[in-house]
């Protein structure tokens, strides 16, 4: 994980310390947008509407199960490179509800009428993050 202790502990916190995939609070750092998805290929971007709670399980399947990536990809844990990460909706399995991740740190919970679908399904959102 190449993000410091301080900005992990922040995007846990904003995550409410659970995994978004399966609500687990055995938690590690999930860039949303990696080099597998065409991203940065110096390295990952550390922006925190990039970075959110994901248990290594959840992790680790969204970068070698496809399947798993799919479901991923509509539930904007994972993002491609052209989409900028401030407007792809997460679903938070545990809150049941999408959020806009901002890069301040802060989310605001978007209707899922705001959300347009992208390049497989991804869900995009026009308008402000927060
Ligand atoms: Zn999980």
């Amino acid at each position: 994980m190449n993000v410091s202790k301080k900005v992990a502990l922040s995007v846990y916190e904003r995550d409410s310390y659970r995994c978004a995939a399966c609500s687990s609070d055995s938690l590690s750092i999930q860039h949303r947008t990696n080099r597998g998805m065409g991203g940065d290929p110096k390295g990952y971007k550390n922006v925190l509407s990039n970075l959110m709670a994901l248990c290594g399980l959840c992790n680790g399947a969204l970068e070698v199960d496809t399947k798993f990536r799919d479901t991923g990809i509509r539930n904007g844990w994972k993002t491609f490179e052209w989409d900028d990460t401030e407007r792809v909706a997460v679903f938070y399995i545990w809150a049941r509800e999408w959020r806009l991740l901002s890069n301040d740190g802060t989310f605001r919970v978007v209707d899922v009428s705001e959300i347009t679908r992208g390049k497989n399904d991804a869900p995009l959102v026009i308008g402000k993050a927060a």
